[in-house]
């Protein structure tokens, strides 16, 4: 059951993260987005979670590369929320480089976001779920836990990263009615995308719309972008009841890509 659960959806107001709290709102959760963005795009969205959910969303711009800010999010949600039964651990930045030429601080960055956060936002939490002997921790992985892709070391390592996290955690808690898991999108169209497609025309000197058609969709055997929905609809399963004996896995939305 979803009814009535809260849940934390890091990096909520754009692309995946948002349709995932879309979609836990629509099923009867209270939320509690984050992430950053245009002041009166965010009022809307709240606007809508609400319409949604019945329940008061609540909004956290804490930047997840600081830890002192992932903190002070996780308190809030426990004190607004009373508790948070679904972590869904979204946020994620990508840079595309050869690695020679990487910026350390973009590298330093990724990790913290894309990696770091996670250990962060699960720490806070599991005392919570313990307690009450349910939770659900997920963990938006990537097709880039599993395999590599050139040009994306900090994000393959953090990826690769989050996987053996998620692992880890789940053993950690398996006996407490708390379950881990990633799920593991291939491409799908977002800002994150859209941003990539003119840095690897760069980095591969090739034209906008082969990195579409020849790096991006190539790996795809299905020739299409992963939608938002699908992901979403996977995240709401893990949350349900039906989804209790599933932990420590991970869960591919790829259209086939990890499976060549
Ligand atoms: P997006 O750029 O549309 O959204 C990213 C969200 O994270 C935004 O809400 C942004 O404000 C937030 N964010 C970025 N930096 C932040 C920070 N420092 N602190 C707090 N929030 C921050 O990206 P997306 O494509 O929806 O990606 C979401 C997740 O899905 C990421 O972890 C990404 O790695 C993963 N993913 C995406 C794809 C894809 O093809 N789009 C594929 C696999 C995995």
């Amino acid at each position: 059951m979803i009814a009535g659960r809260n849940a934390v959806i890091t990096g909520s107001t754009s692309g995946i993260g948002r349709g995932i709290a879309l979609k836990l709102a629509s099923e009867g959760a209270r939320v509690m987005i984050n992430g950053f963005g245009d002041e009166a795009d965010i009022a809307t969205l709240l606007i809508e979670l609400e319409k949604l959910s019945g329940k008061k969303p609540i909004y956290s711009p804490a930047d997840m590369s600081d830890p002192e800010q992932i903190e002070a999010m996780m308190r809030l949600a426990e004190n607004e929320l009373g508790g948070v039964d679904i972590m869904m651990n979204n946020a994620g930045i990508q840079f595309v480089s050869p690695i020679e030429d990487f910026p350390t601080d973009k590298w330093n960055q990724i990790i913290a976001i894309n990696l770091t956060s996670a250990f962060h936002t699960t720490k806070a939490v599991i005392a919570g779920m313990k307690a009450r002997g349910w939770g659900r921790i997920i963990n938006l992985a990537s097709a880039h836990s599993l395999v590599a892709s050139p040009y994306k070391s900090a994000y393959v390592a953090a990826k690769h990263g989050i996987a053996g996290l998620t692992k880890t955690v789940a053993l950690e808690t398996a006996e407490f009615g708390i379950t881990v898991n990633a799920v593991s999108p291939g491409y799908v169209l977002t800002p994150l995308v859209e941003a990539q497609i003119p840095a690897t025309a760069k980095a591969r000197g090739i034209s906008e719309k082969d990195v579409i058609q020849t790096v991006m969709l190539s790996n795809q055997p299905t020739r299409k972008f992963v939608e938002i929905d699908d992901v979403a609809a996977t995240v709401a399963f893990l949350c349900s009841d039906s989804a209790k004996g599933i932990t420590g896995s991970n869960i591919t939305v790829d259209g086939g890509w990890t499976a060549q």
